[in-house]
């Protein structure tokens, strides 16, 4: 499938090209059109097959440049996820002007990270215990919240993040956008889709 099929803005076109993409990758081509419908998503693929931008694509898509809310959160396992996932999403971001994508992860300087945020961040990429610590702290507001990935879903579930992960799902907006990406389903994914999930597609790759 050619990324000119899928009706990305001209900015993400161009930094898609830049990257050197070439074709859209077979979670891609699935993933991109049911995120872009506004779907909840269930997408079972390793890492590898070009997931991040599976979703980073599609959610620079919906972020309004010009809204500088918090707009949507991607939550990963560890900090070097979060921190190749940031840097992956700005990449394609590069043409698009007055978009602030920040990793947040623990370990890290916390007043650090609540300067970073007084700056108007659309997009956090977080691990769900420091997001969950801004969330309580009232440095993250979730109020206008429209996307919320969860990637590596059974990673996160190994590392113990459930109990941090439905408490940060607990206080986004119901009238959201729901999508996870995990390599496997075992139960307690499915446990956290039906509940957290409304008619979410699934793509397997
Ligand atoms: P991921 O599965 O997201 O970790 O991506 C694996 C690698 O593939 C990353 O280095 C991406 O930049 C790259 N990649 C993602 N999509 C494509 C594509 N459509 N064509 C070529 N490379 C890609």
């Amino acid at each position: 499938v050619r990324f000119e099929d899928l009706g990305l803005r001209p900015e993400i076109m161009r930094a898609v090209k830049k990257m050197g993409f070439e074709e859209a990758s077979p979670i891609q081509a699935k993933a991109i059109p049911v995120m872009m419908s506004g779907c909840d998503l269930i997408g079972q693929a390793q890492t590898g097959t070009g997931k991040t931008a599976a979703f980073g694509i599609p959610l620079l898509e919906k972020i309004e440049p010009k809204n500088k809310k918090l707009q949507a959160i991607v939550l990963c396992p560890t900090r070097e996820l979060a921190i190749q996932v940031a840097e992956e999403i700005r990449h394609l971001a590069y043409y698009m002007h007055g978009i602030k994508v920040l990793p947040i992860y623990g370990g890290q300087e916390i007043v650090k990270q609540i300067r970073s945020l007084k700056g108007g961040v659309q997009l956090i990429i977080g691990t769900p215990g420091r997001v969950m610590d801004h969330m309580r702290r009232r440095t993250i507001k979730m109020e206008n919240l429209h996307t919320v990935v969860l990637d590596e879903a059974d990673e996160m579930l190994n590392m113990g993040f459930r109990e941090d992960i439905e408490t940060i799902l607990e206080e986004v907006p119901a009238e959201r956008q729901t999508v996870l990406f995990s390599a496997t389903m075992p139960k307690p994914i499915l446990e956290i889709t039906k509940k957290y999930q409304n008619h979410a597609e699934i793509i397997k790759v």
